[in-house]
Protein backbone atom coordinates (compact mmCIF):
# COMPACT_ATOMS: atom_id res chain seq x y z
CA UNK A 1 0.00 0.00 0.00
CA UNK A 2 1.48 3.50 -1.01
CA UNK A 3 1.28 4.98 2.75
CA UNK A 4 4.28 6.97 2.20
CA UNK A 5 2.03 9.02 -0.31
CA UNK A 6 -0.19 9.22 2.70
CA UNK A 7 1.90 10.20 5.44
CA UNK A 8 3.61 13.02 2.82
CA UNK A 9 -0.12 14.58 2.38
CA UNK A 10 -1.22 14.03 6.37
CA UNK A 11 2.23 15.62 7.38
CA UNK A 12 1.66 18.73 4.79
CA UNK A 13 -2.00 19.06 6.41
CA UNK A 14 -1.20 18.58 10.11
CA UNK A 15 1.92 19.71 10.61
CA UNK A 16 3.46 18.45 13.92
CA UNK A 17 0.46 16.84 14.94
CA UNK A 18 0.93 13.65 12.57
CA UNK A 19 4.43 12.49 14.40
CA UNK A 20 6.71 9.48 13.06
CA UNK A 21 8.89 9.92 16.43
CA UNK A 22 9.71 5.85 17.89
CA UNK A 23 8.95 7.09 21.07
CA UNK A 24 5.15 7.60 19.81
CA UNK A 25 4.95 5.00 17.49
CA UNK A 26 5.57 2.40 20.05
CA UNK A 27 3.71 4.30 22.50
CA UNK A 28 0.40 3.53 19.88
CA UNK A 29 1.82 -0.28 19.24
CA UNK A 30 1.73 -1.33 22.50
CA UNK A 31 -1.28 -3.00 24.12
CA UNK A 32 -1.81 -3.73 27.89
CA UNK A 33 -2.09 -7.48 27.34
CA UNK A 34 0.55 -10.41 25.86
CA UNK A 35 0.54 -8.97 22.39
CA UNK A 36 3.80 -8.16 20.68
CA UNK A 37 4.65 -4.67 19.99
CA UNK A 38 3.00 -3.55 16.55
CA UNK A 39 3.68 0.00 15.93
CA UNK A 40 1.44 1.97 12.99
CA UNK A 41 3.68 3.97 10.47
CA UNK A 42 2.42 7.33 11.93
CA UNK A 43 -0.21 8.68 15.13
CA UNK A 44 -2.17 11.69 13.79
CA UNK A 45 -3.74 14.43 16.23
CA UNK A 46 -6.79 15.52 14.96
CA UNK A 47 -8.48 18.25 16.79
CA UNK A 48 -11.94 18.74 15.04
CA UNK A 49 -14.34 16.58 12.80
CA UNK A 50 -13.35 18.62 9.74
CA UNK A 51 -10.01 17.25 10.25
CA UNK A 52 -10.79 13.73 10.96
CA UNK A 53 -12.95 14.01 7.77
CA UNK A 54 -10.06 15.88 5.94
CA UNK A 55 -7.88 12.65 7.73
CA UNK A 56 -9.61 9.79 6.26
CA UNK A 57 -9.89 11.33 2.52
CA UNK A 58 -6.35 11.74 2.56
CA UNK A 59 -6.15 7.92 3.83
CA UNK A 60 -8.96 6.81 1.67
CA UNK A 61 -7.06 8.27 -1.30
CA UNK A 62 -3.79 6.74 -0.65
CA UNK A 63 -5.52 3.52 0.19
CA UNK A 64 -4.00 3.65 4.41
CA UNK A 65 -5.19 1.87 7.16
CA UNK A 66 -7.01 3.70 9.41
CA UNK A 67 -6.96 2.40 13.49
CA UNK A 68 -9.04 5.04 15.80
CA UNK A 69 -7.12 5.30 19.52
CA UNK A 70 -8.82 6.82 22.78
CA UNK A 71 -6.74 6.19 26.08
CA UNK A 72 -4.88 2.63 24.64
CA UNK A 73 -6.40 0.86 27.59
CA UNK A 74 -8.07 -1.89 25.51
CA UNK A 75 -7.14 -5.82 26.40
CA UNK A 76 -6.97 -7.72 23.19
CA UNK A 77 -4.78 -5.99 20.97
CA UNK A 78 -7.59 -4.00 19.63
CA UNK A 79 -5.34 -0.74 18.50
CA UNK A 80 -2.89 -2.41 16.93
CA UNK A 81 -2.27 -1.64 13.26
CA UNK A 82 -2.17 -4.96 12.16
CA UNK A 83 -1.82 -3.72 8.09
CA UNK A 84 0.01 -0.81 8.99
CA UNK A 85 -1.20 2.26 8.90
CA UNK A 86 -2.23 5.95 10.30
CA UNK A 87 -2.97 5.54 14.01
CA UNK A 88 -5.93 8.52 14.85
CA UNK A 89 -5.64 9.45 18.63
CA UNK A 90 -8.32 11.47 19.85
CA UNK A 91 -6.84 12.71 22.97
CA UNK A 92 -6.60 16.11 21.58
CA UNK A 93 -10.42 16.04 21.08
CA UNK A 94 -11.39 15.90 24.52
CA UNK A 95 -13.72 18.60 25.28
CA UNK A 96 -17.02 18.22 26.90
CA UNK A 97 -19.24 19.83 24.58
CA UNK A 98 -22.96 20.63 26.17
CA UNK A 99 -24.35 19.40 29.12
CA UNK A 100 -28.04 19.17 29.27
CA UNK A 101 -29.19 18.63 33.16
CA UNK A 102 -32.81 18.77 32.23
CA UNK A 103 -32.70 16.16 29.84
CA UNK A 104 -30.14 14.38 31.85
CA UNK A 105 -27.55 13.98 28.75
CA UNK A 106 -24.54 15.43 27.75
CA UNK A 107 -22.55 15.31 24.69
CA UNK A 108 -18.76 15.46 24.36
CA UNK A 109 -15.85 14.36 22.10
CA UNK A 110 -14.71 11.27 21.67
CA UNK A 111 -11.30 11.73 23.75
CA UNK A 112 -13.07 12.75 27.10
CA UNK A 113 -12.29 10.21 29.68
CA UNK A 114 -15.29 8.85 31.93
CA UNK A 115 -13.32 10.49 35.41
CA UNK A 116 -12.89 14.00 33.41
CA UNK A 117 -16.37 13.65 32.39
CA UNK A 118 -17.35 13.10 36.15
CA UNK A 119 -14.97 16.19 37.17
CA UNK A 120 -17.47 18.07 35.07
CA UNK A 121 -20.45 16.61 35.72
CA UNK A 122 -19.86 16.98 39.51
CA UNK A 123 -21.68 20.14 40.26
CA UNK A 124 -24.60 19.11 38.32
CA UNK A 125 -25.86 16.22 40.68
CA UNK A 126 -25.40 13.70 37.70
CA UNK A 127 -22.47 11.17 36.92
CA UNK A 128 -22.24 9.02 33.93
CA UNK A 129 -21.96 5.60 35.61
CA UNK A 130 -20.60 3.33 32.75
CA UNK A 131 -16.85 2.35 34.90
CA UNK A 132 -14.36 0.08 33.00
CA UNK A 133 -11.98 0.48 35.96
CA UNK A 134 -9.21 2.45 33.76
CA UNK A 135 -9.42 6.02 33.17
CA UNK A 136 -10.87 4.82 29.53
CA UNK A 137 -12.03 7.18 26.78
CA UNK A 138 -15.46 7.07 25.77
CA UNK A 139 -14.70 7.12 22.48
CA UNK A 140 -12.83 4.04 23.46
CA UNK A 141 -15.47 2.70 26.01
CA UNK A 142 -18.24 2.84 23.50
CA UNK A 143 -16.30 1.13 20.19
CA UNK A 144 -15.42 -1.50 22.86
CA UNK A 145 -19.48 -1.69 23.96
CA UNK A 146 -17.13 -0.99 27.63
CA UNK A 147 -19.43 -1.97 31.04
CA UNK A 148 -17.82 -2.34 34.70
CA UNK A 149 -18.65 -2.62 38.05
CA UNK A 150 -22.14 -0.78 38.05
CA UNK A 151 -23.31 -2.19 34.71
CA UNK A 152 -25.31 -4.53 36.84
CA UNK A 153 -27.29 -1.63 38.02
CA UNK A 154 -26.70 1.42 35.16
CA UNK A 155 -25.93 -0.68 32.18
CA UNK A 156 -23.02 -0.56 29.73
CA UNK A 157 -22.47 1.53 26.83
CA UNK A 158 -24.96 0.02 24.69
CA UNK A 159 -27.95 1.47 27.12
CA UNK A 160 -26.03 4.61 27.90
CA UNK A 161 -24.98 5.81 23.86
CA UNK A 162 -28.06 7.51 22.80
CA UNK A 163 -26.32 9.18 19.45
CA UNK A 164 -23.20 9.80 17.83
CA UNK A 165 -21.46 11.27 15.22
CA UNK A 166 -19.19 9.42 12.90
CA UNK A 167 -16.67 9.89 9.77
CA UNK A 168 -17.05 6.72 7.04
CA UNK A 169 -14.55 5.63 5.16
CA UNK A 170 -16.11 7.44 2.07
CA UNK A 171 -15.72 10.57 4.03
CA UNK A 172 -19.03 10.97 4.87
CA UNK A 173 -20.04 12.60 8.13
CA UNK A 174 -23.53 10.89 9.64
CA UNK A 175 -25.11 11.58 12.94
CA UNK A 176 -27.06 8.39 14.60
CA UNK A 177 -30.15 8.68 17.14
CA UNK A 178 -31.82 11.48 18.29
CA UNK A 179 -31.52 13.41 21.81
CA UNK A 180 -35.02 11.84 22.44
CA UNK A 181 -35.26 8.70 25.19
CA UNK A 182 -36.21 6.30 22.32
CA UNK A 183 -36.97 5.79 18.74
CA UNK A 184 -38.26 3.86 16.30
CA UNK A 185 -37.45 5.15 13.71
CA UNK A 186 -35.10 2.51 11.52
CA UNK A 187 -32.10 0.72 11.88
CA UNK A 188 -30.29 1.53 15.16
CA UNK A 189 -27.11 2.87 13.62
CA UNK A 190 -26.12 3.84 17.46
CA UNK A 191 -25.97 0.45 18.20
CA UNK A 192 -24.03 -0.64 14.83
CA UNK A 193 -21.33 1.52 16.08
CA UNK A 194 -20.99 0.45 19.47
CA UNK A 195 -18.82 -2.55 19.88
CA UNK A 196 -17.96 -1.88 16.07
CA UNK A 197 -13.88 -1.20 17.58
CA UNK A 198 -13.34 1.22 14.93
CA UNK A 199 -14.01 -0.65 11.84
CA UNK A 200 -16.92 0.87 10.41
CA UNK A 201 -15.57 4.85 11.29
CA UNK A 202 -14.44 6.97 13.13
CA UNK A 203 -16.47 8.40 16.00
CA UNK A 204 -16.28 12.18 16.53
CA UNK A 205 -18.94 13.17 19.03
CA UNK A 206 -20.79 10.61 21.29
CA UNK A 207 -24.53 11.56 23.34
CA UNK A 208 -24.87 10.18 26.67
CA UNK A 209 -27.22 9.24 29.00
CA UNK A 210 -26.47 10.37 32.64
CA UNK A 211 -27.83 9.26 35.95
CA UNK A 212 -28.53 11.03 39.13
CA UNK A 213 -25.58 11.06 41.74
CA UNK A 214 -27.69 8.54 44.16
CA UNK A 215 -28.94 10.14 48.20
CA UNK A 216 -27.28 7.78 49.91
CA UNK A 217 -24.77 4.81 48.91
CA UNK A 218 -23.88 1.98 51.38
CA UNK A 219 -20.99 -0.69 50.58
CA UNK A 220 -20.00 -3.72 51.87
CA UNK A 221 -17.75 -6.88 52.44
CA UNK A 222 -18.34 -10.41 53.28
CA UNK A 223 -15.91 -13.65 52.56
CA UNK A 224 -17.15 -17.38 51.82
CA UNK A 225 -15.80 -20.78 52.67
CA UNK A 226 -16.09 -21.74 49.17
CA UNK A 227 -16.60 -19.99 45.25
CA UNK A 228 -19.43 -21.97 45.18
CA UNK A 229 -21.15 -20.65 47.49
CA UNK A 230 -19.87 -17.22 47.02
CA UNK A 231 -21.36 -17.50 43.20
CA UNK A 232 -24.85 -19.37 44.44
CA UNK A 233 -25.41 -16.16 46.79
CA UNK A 234 -25.21 -13.97 44.13
CA UNK A 235 -27.52 -15.70 41.94
CA UNK A 236 -30.31 -15.76 44.81
CA UNK A 237 -29.41 -12.04 45.62
CA UNK A 238 -30.00 -11.05 41.78
CA UNK A 239 -33.12 -13.28 41.35
CA UNK A 240 -34.39 -11.65 44.10
CA UNK A 241 -34.43 -8.45 42.64
CA UNK A 242 -32.10 -6.83 45.09
CA UNK A 243 -31.32 -3.61 43.77
CA UNK A 244 -27.57 -4.22 43.12
CA UNK A 245 -25.30 -1.04 42.20
CA UNK A 246 -22.12 -3.09 42.15
CA UNK A 247 -21.41 -6.46 42.59
CA UNK A 248 -18.07 -7.99 42.37
CA UNK A 249 -16.46 -11.10 42.99
CA UNK A 250 -12.70 -11.96 44.45
CA UNK A 251 -11.51 -15.12 44.65
CA UNK A 252 -9.44 -16.31 47.60
CA UNK A 253 -5.82 -15.90 45.12
CA UNK A 254 -7.26 -12.25 44.15
CA UNK A 255 -7.18 -11.33 47.92
CA UNK A 256 -4.16 -12.36 48.80
CA UNK A 257 -2.69 -9.87 45.82
CA UNK A 258 -4.77 -7.10 47.35
CA UNK A 259 -3.07 -7.66 51.01
CA UNK A 260 0.07 -7.60 49.35
CA UNK A 261 -0.45 -4.95 46.99
CA UNK A 262 -2.42 -2.29 49.33
CA UNK A 263 -1.81 -3.85 52.64
CA UNK A 264 -5.19 -4.86 53.56
CA UNK A 265 -6.10 -8.00 55.97
CA UNK A 266 -8.24 -9.81 54.12
CA UNK A 267 -8.98 -13.82 54.62
CA UNK A 268 -7.55 -15.97 52.31
CA UNK A 269 -11.02 -17.02 50.32
CA UNK A 270 -13.29 -15.93 48.22
CA UNK A 271 -15.07 -12.63 48.71
CA UNK A 272 -17.82 -10.25 47.45
CA UNK A 273 -17.82 -6.86 47.33
CA UNK A 274 -21.10 -4.85 46.40
CA UNK A 275 -22.71 -1.09 47.23
CA UNK A 276 -26.29 -0.29 47.21
CA UNK A 277 -27.88 3.26 45.66
CA UNK A 278 -31.04 4.80 47.07
CA UNK A 279 -32.26 6.75 50.07
CA UNK A 280 -30.44 6.53 53.35
CA UNK A 281 -33.18 4.11 54.57
CA UNK A 282 -33.09 1.85 51.67
CA UNK A 283 -29.56 1.65 51.58
CA UNK A 284 -29.46 0.08 54.81
CA UNK A 285 -32.55 -1.98 54.24
CA UNK A 286 -30.62 -3.28 51.11
CA UNK A 287 -27.73 -3.87 53.25
CA UNK A 288 -29.68 -6.06 55.94
CA UNK A 289 -31.20 -8.15 53.33
CA UNK A 290 -27.98 -8.37 51.85
CA UNK A 291 -26.73 -9.32 54.53
CA UNK A 292 -29.35 -11.94 55.49
CA UNK A 293 -29.22 -13.63 52.50
CA UNK A 294 -24.92 -14.49 52.05
CA UNK A 295 -25.57 -15.68 56.07
CA UNK A 296 -27.22 -18.45 54.87
CA UNK A 297 -24.53 -19.14 52.25
CA UNK A 298 -21.96 -19.45 54.82
CA UNK A 299 -20.52 -16.04 54.03
CA UNK A 300 -18.47 -14.12 57.43
CA UNK A 301 -20.75 -11.19 58.81
CA UNK A 302 -21.49 -8.44 56.35
CA UNK A 303 -19.48 -5.72 57.11
CA UNK A 304 -21.21 -2.42 55.23
CA UNK A 305 -20.79 1.26 56.08
CA UNK A 306 -22.37 4.08 54.43
CA UNK A 307 -19.29 6.33 55.09
CA UNK A 308 -17.73 7.90 51.86
CA UNK A 309 -13.61 6.98 52.93
CA UNK A 310 -14.65 3.59 53.40
CA UNK A 311 -16.74 3.24 50.33
CA UNK A 312 -13.91 4.96 48.11
CA UNK A 313 -11.18 2.50 50.18
CA UNK A 314 -13.08 -0.62 49.07
CA UNK A 315 -13.51 0.57 45.34
CA UNK A 316 -10.01 1.97 44.94
CA UNK A 317 -8.81 -1.56 46.19
CA UNK A 318 -11.28 -3.19 43.15
CA UNK A 319 -10.10 -0.84 41.01
CA UNK A 320 -6.18 -1.76 41.32
CA UNK A 321 -7.36 -5.48 41.28
CA UNK A 322 -5.38 -5.98 37.99
CA UNK A 323 -2.59 -3.94 38.93
CA UNK A 324 -2.27 -5.88 42.47
CA UNK A 325 -2.74 -9.16 40.56
CA UNK A 326 0.38 -8.27 37.89
CA UNK A 327 2.16 -7.75 41.50
CA UNK A 328 1.79 -11.02 42.94
CA UNK A 329 4.18 -12.51 40.27
CA UNK A 330 7.28 -10.49 39.81
CA UNK A 331 8.14 -9.70 35.89
CA UNK A 332 4.86 -11.15 34.54
CA UNK A 333 2.70 -10.10 32.02
CA UNK A 334 -0.88 -10.91 31.99
CA UNK A 335 -3.28 -12.70 29.65
CA UNK A 336 -6.31 -11.43 30.74
CA UNK A 337 -9.61 -13.28 29.75
CA UNK A 338 -12.65 -12.11 29.91
CA UNK A 339 -16.12 -14.49 29.84
CA UNK A 340 -19.61 -14.10 30.10
CA UNK A 341 -22.91 -16.78 31.08
CA UNK A 342 -25.98 -16.68 32.15
CA UNK A 343 -26.55 -16.11 35.58
CA UNK A 344 -27.74 -19.87 36.54
CA UNK A 345 -24.67 -21.28 34.82
CA UNK A 346 -22.16 -18.80 36.54
CA UNK A 347 -20.88 -21.44 39.80
CA UNK A 348 -20.26 -24.04 37.10
CA UNK A 349 -18.49 -21.81 34.86
CA UNK A 350 -16.56 -20.50 37.98
CA UNK A 351 -15.54 -23.74 39.29
CA UNK A 352 -14.22 -25.38 36.31
CA UNK A 353 -12.41 -22.49 35.20
CA UNK A 354 -10.59 -22.01 38.97
CA UNK A 355 -9.89 -26.42 38.48
CA UNK A 356 -8.39 -26.12 35.01
CA UNK A 357 -6.01 -22.69 36.09
CA UNK A 358 -5.37 -24.94 38.84
CA UNK A 359 -4.14 -28.27 36.60
CA UNK A 360 -2.19 -25.80 34.52
CA UNK A 361 1.45 -24.34 34.88
CA UNK A 362 0.58 -20.99 35.41
CA UNK A 363 -1.10 -19.00 38.11
CA UNK A 364 -4.60 -16.85 37.32
CA UNK A 365 -6.78 -15.46 40.32
CA UNK A 366 -10.34 -14.83 38.97
CA UNK A 367 -12.48 -11.92 40.27
CA UNK A 368 -15.33 -9.85 37.99
CA UNK A 369 -18.51 -8.55 37.58
CA UNK A 370 -20.55 -11.39 38.80
CA UNK A 371 -23.97 -9.56 39.37
CA UNK A 372 -24.32 -9.79 34.72
CA UNK A 373 -22.43 -13.18 34.96
CA UNK A 374 -19.25 -11.91 34.07
CA UNK A 375 -15.77 -12.77 35.33
CA UNK A 376 -12.08 -12.79 34.36
CA UNK A 377 -9.04 -14.93 35.00
CA UNK A 378 -5.38 -12.27 34.81
CA UNK A 379 -3.17 -15.13 33.88
CA UNK A 380 0.29 -14.66 34.74
CA UNK A 381 3.12 -15.53 32.16
CA UNK A 382 6.88 -15.53 32.69
CA UNK A 383 7.65 -13.65 29.41
CA UNK A 384 10.57 -15.66 29.26
CA UNK A 385 8.84 -18.77 29.01
CA UNK A 386 7.38 -19.49 26.07
CA UNK A 387 5.38 -22.60 27.16
CA UNK A 388 3.86 -20.38 30.13
CA UNK A 389 1.97 -17.72 27.44
CA UNK A 390 1.30 -21.10 25.42
CA UNK A 391 0.02 -22.90 28.69
CA UNK A 392 -1.97 -19.59 28.76
CA UNK A 393 -3.68 -19.02 25.82
CA UNK A 394 -4.75 -22.30 26.24
CA UNK A 395 -6.66 -21.67 29.34
CA UNK A 396 -8.19 -18.80 27.51
CA UNK A 397 -9.33 -20.63 24.73
CA UNK A 398 -11.04 -23.33 27.05
CA UNK A 399 -12.89 -20.26 29.00
CA UNK A 400 -13.72 -18.99 25.28
CA UNK A 401 -15.44 -22.24 24.50
CA UNK A 402 -17.01 -22.85 28.58
CA UNK A 403 -18.51 -19.89 27.87
CA UNK A 404 -20.13 -21.10 23.97
CA UNK A 405 -21.03 -24.50 25.87
CA UNK A 406 -22.55 -22.97 29.01
CA UNK A 407 -24.93 -20.55 26.49
CA UNK A 408 -22.47 -17.40 27.09
CA UNK A 409 -19.90 -15.13 25.32
CA UNK A 410 -16.48 -14.91 24.50
CA UNK A 411 -16.37 -12.08 25.22
CA UNK A 412 -18.66 -10.01 27.98
CA UNK A 413 -16.97 -6.90 27.73
CA UNK A 414 -13.25 -6.33 26.46
CA UNK A 415 -14.73 -7.05 22.75
CA UNK A 416 -12.99 -8.72 20.21
CA UNK A 417 -9.59 -7.29 19.12
CA UNK A 418 -7.43 -9.91 18.18
CA UNK A 419 -7.28 -12.39 20.86
CA UNK A 420 -11.26 -13.06 20.44
CA UNK A 421 -11.46 -13.56 16.52
CA UNK A 422 -10.96 -17.10 16.41
CA UNK A 423 -14.29 -17.85 18.79
CA UNK A 424 -16.26 -15.37 16.56
CA UNK A 425 -17.04 -18.11 14.03
CA UNK A 426 -18.45 -20.29 16.73
CA UNK A 427 -20.58 -17.25 18.88
CA UNK A 428 -21.92 -16.32 16.11
CA UNK A 429 -22.43 -18.58 13.31
CA UNK A 430 -23.34 -17.27 9.90
CA UNK A 431 -24.33 -13.90 11.67
CA UNK A 432 -20.49 -13.17 11.31
CA UNK A 433 -20.92 -13.58 7.81
CA UNK A 434 -23.12 -10.42 7.88
CA UNK A 435 -21.29 -8.07 10.37
CA UNK A 436 -18.11 -8.85 7.07
CA UNK A 437 -21.48 -7.61 4.81
CA UNK A 438 -22.34 -4.89 6.86
CA UNK A 439 -18.45 -4.11 7.19
CA UNK A 440 -17.65 -4.16 3.00
CA UNK A 441 -20.98 -2.02 2.48
CA UNK A 442 -19.65 0.72 4.67
CA UNK A 443 -15.60 0.30 4.28
CA UNK A 444 -15.45 -1.87 0.96
CA UNK A 445 -11.70 -1.00 0.61
CA UNK A 446 -11.16 -2.50 4.67
CA UNK A 447 -9.45 0.69 5.67
CA UNK A 448 -10.88 1.34 8.92
CA UNK A 449 -8.45 -0.82 12.01
CA UNK A 450 -8.17 -3.72 8.76
CA UNK A 451 -7.89 -7.40 10.62
CA UNK A 452 -10.37 -7.05 13.27
CA UNK A 453 -14.13 -8.55 13.81
CA UNK A 454 -14.86 -8.91 11.08
CA UNK A 455 -13.65 -12.26 8.98
CA UNK A 456 -10.59 -11.56 6.72
CA UNK A 457 -11.43 -10.76 3.30
CA UNK A 458 -11.80 -13.22 0.62
C1 LIG B 1 -6.82 -2.31 34.52
C2 LIG B 1 -7.85 -2.44 33.46
C3 LIG B 1 -9.15 -2.79 33.81
C4 LIG B 1 -10.13 -2.90 32.84
N1 LIG B 1 -11.40 -3.22 33.21
C5 LIG B 1 -12.38 -3.22 32.29
C6 LIG B 1 -13.74 -3.45 32.67
O1 LIG B 1 -14.05 -3.67 33.83
N2 LIG B 1 -14.68 -3.40 31.71
C7 LIG B 1 -14.38 -3.14 30.39
O2 LIG B 1 -15.30 -3.07 29.56
N3 LIG B 1 -13.12 -2.97 30.01
C8 LIG B 1 -12.11 -2.98 30.91
N4 LIG B 1 -10.82 -2.75 30.53
C9 LIG B 1 -10.52 -2.56 29.10
C10 LIG B 1 -10.57 -1.12 28.58
O3 LIG B 1 -10.47 -0.16 29.60
C11 LIG B 1 -11.83 -0.91 27.75
O4 LIG B 1 -11.81 -1.78 26.63
C12 LIG B 1 -12.04 0.52 27.25
O5 LIG B 1 -13.35 0.62 26.75
C13 LIG B 1 -11.05 0.94 26.19
O6 LIG B 1 -11.12 2.35 26.04
P1 LIG B 1 -9.87 3.16 25.47
O7 LIG B 1 -10.23 4.60 25.45
O8 LIG B 1 -8.64 2.80 26.20
O9 LIG B 1 -9.85 2.60 23.98
P2 LIG B 1 -8.62 2.16 23.07
O10 LIG B 1 -7.91 1.01 23.68
O11 LIG B 1 -7.83 3.36 22.71
O12 LIG B 1 -9.42 1.67 21.77
C14 LIG B 1 -10.28 0.57 21.83
C15 LIG B 1 -10.89 0.30 20.45
O13 LIG B 1 -11.72 1.37 20.09
C16 LIG B 1 -11.30 1.97 18.87
N5 LIG B 1 -11.50 3.42 19.03
C17 LIG B 1 -11.06 4.21 20.03
N6 LIG B 1 -11.52 5.45 19.86
C18 LIG B 1 -12.27 5.45 18.72
C19 LIG B 1 -13.04 6.43 18.02
N7 LIG B 1 -13.15 7.68 18.46
N8 LIG B 1 -13.67 6.06 16.89
C20 LIG B 1 -13.59 4.80 16.42
N9 LIG B 1 -12.90 3.82 17.05
C21 LIG B 1 -12.25 4.15 18.19
C22 LIG B 1 -9.86 1.56 18.69
O14 LIG B 1 -9.49 1.52 17.33
C23 LIG B 1 -9.86 0.19 19.33
O15 LIG B 1 -10.33 -0.75 18.39
C24 LIG B 1 -9.81 -2.65 31.48
C25 LIG B 1 -8.50 -2.30 31.14
C26 LIG B 1 -7.52 -2.20 32.10
C27 LIG B 1 -6.14 -1.80 31.69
Amino acid sequence: MPIPQALEALSQFLGERLTRSKSELDQHGRSESYFPLTPPDAVAYPETTEEVRRIVGICAQENCPMIGWGAGTSLEGHGLAVHGGVVVDFTRMNKVLEIRPADMDVSVQPGVTRESLNEELRATGLFFPVDPGANASIGGMASTRASGTTSVRYGTMRDNVIGLQAVLADGRVIRTGTRARKSSAGYDLTGLFVGAEGTLGLVTELTLRLHGVPEATSAGICAFPDIHRAVTAVMEVIQMGIPMARIEFVDAATALAFNAYAGVSMAEAPHLLVEFHGSPESVAQDAERFGDIVADHGATPFQWSAREEERRALWALRHNGYYAILASRKGARAVVTDMCVPISRLARAVEETRADIEASLVPGPILGHVGDGNFHAILLVDPDQPAELEAAKRLSHRMAERALALGGTCTGEHGVGLGKLPFMRAEHGEGWDVMGEIKRALDPRNLMNPGKLVPPPG
